[in-house]
């Protein structure tokens, strides 16, 4: 009868999302296995080494406005782990900032607060779930490599046409107006150029510059940033516009398109460049739950930024709101 109640709750996807939820779950004495297919924790808050410097390839700061997340940031604030990165950036026309919240960033990179949320945590990284299969009471993940995890309880945090895919693969069908409302949901496409400079760029303190035309949306200086004090490294953003059109365009174009839009700020020489895809850089459409739960399954949870809200702030708040769901499941 006690079938499936020593299984873990199992979370795909160790982003903001999933760790936020994970936390929350593990204080409540819940068994909790989260599943990435990533080589480190993050998701979207993401660092990359380059040459000798550092760069923040996805999300590049986070704001607060809602009092739970402003908790939190106050204790990661508290233990060093992140700063505040000034209050609103310039535009290119010179504007100055006009940011009313402050903006926040990781003490070493972005990804300090997702590291610091996996302390402790049950994760399984580099592990690509390939379906989700519903088994009687419990779930049955399969991975590329063949494992199978079997879980009570599942949580969904990667973008919604990837959870979509993954209960498709596993012959899960979902009813007809909520996957309606689920494949309805679109992301932006961010095409990111890392690049490291012999010098130092020309983007004005404190390090991050927006756009409002062009194929270029955000530059920042990381070495002004603080996160790469060994080298120049600057993170160039392409609009959505610009991502779309050039996704299948040669990496060199789309290198050579983006810095020569961005020269006036960059008077040095390009030492290396990488181009990452983004290709679920922010969602367009937000489902007004902060989580979602599907009934007349075993418990089946989706959350992240397309629910709480399009930016770090909204997939921490979904990922406490999924939390809630699942304590109330679990001990209900
Ligand atoms: C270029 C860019 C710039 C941004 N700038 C900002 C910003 O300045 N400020 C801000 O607040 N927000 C910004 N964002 C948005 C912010 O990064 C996201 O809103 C937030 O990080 C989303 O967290 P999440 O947990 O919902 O999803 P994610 O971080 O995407 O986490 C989902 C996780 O699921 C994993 N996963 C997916 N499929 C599988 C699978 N099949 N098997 C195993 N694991 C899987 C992924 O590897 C990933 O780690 C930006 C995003 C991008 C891409």
């Amino acid at each position: 009868m006690n079938e499936g109640k020593t299984d873990p709750i199992l979370i795909i996807g160790a982003g903001m999302a999933g760790l936020s939820a994970a936390r929350l779950l593990r204080d409540a004495n819940l068994p909790v296995l989260v599943l990435d297919k990533g080589r480190g924790v993050g998701g979207r808050m993401a660092t990359r080494r380059i040459g000798h410097g550092r760069v923040d390839h996805g999300a590049q700061f986070f704001t607060v406005r809602d009092r739970q997340f402003a908790q939190r940031v106050a204790e990661w604030q508290e233990a060093g782990v992140v700063s505040q990165w000034g209050q609103g950036f310039a535009d290119a026309k010179g504007s100055l900032p006009s940011g009313e919240y402050f903006r926040y960033r990781g003490v070493d990179a972005m990804t300090s607060v997702p590291k610091h949320l996996a302390e402790g945590l049950n994760i399984r990284l580099q592990t690509r779930i390939t379906a989700v299969s519903k088994e009687s009471n419990h779930w049955l993940l399969r991975s590329q490599s063949g494992e199978t995890f079997r879980g009570r309880a599942l949580l969904l945090t990667s973008p919604v046409p990837q959870s979509l895919e993954l209960l498709k693969a596993g012959h899960v069908s979902l009813p007809t107006d909520i996957r309606r409302e689920l494949e309805r949901i679109e992301y932006e496409p961010c095409l990111a150029l890392l690049t490291v400079f012999a010098g130092a760029s020309q983007i004005p303190a404190p390090g991050g510059l927006r756009f409002s035309e062009g194929p270029i949306a955000w530059m920042a200086d990381n070495y002004l940033k603080g996160i790469s004090p060994d080298a120049h490294t600057v993170t160039i953003h392409a609009t959505p516009d610009f991502s779309r059109h050039h996704w299948q365009t040669d990496e060199k174009v789309v290198a050579r398109k983006l810095l020569e839009a961005a020269v006036r700020w960059l008077h040095s020489e390009v030492l290396e460049w990488q181009i990452h895809r983004w290709r679920y850089s922010q969602p367009l459409t937000i489902i007004s739950e902060q989580a979602l739960l599907l009934s007349g399954l075993p418990s089946l949870v989706f959350a992240g930024d397309a629910f709480g809200g399009s930016r770090i702030e909204g997939a921490a708040l979904s990922g406490y709101a999924a939390a809630r769901i699942l304590l109330a499941k679990m001990n209900g």
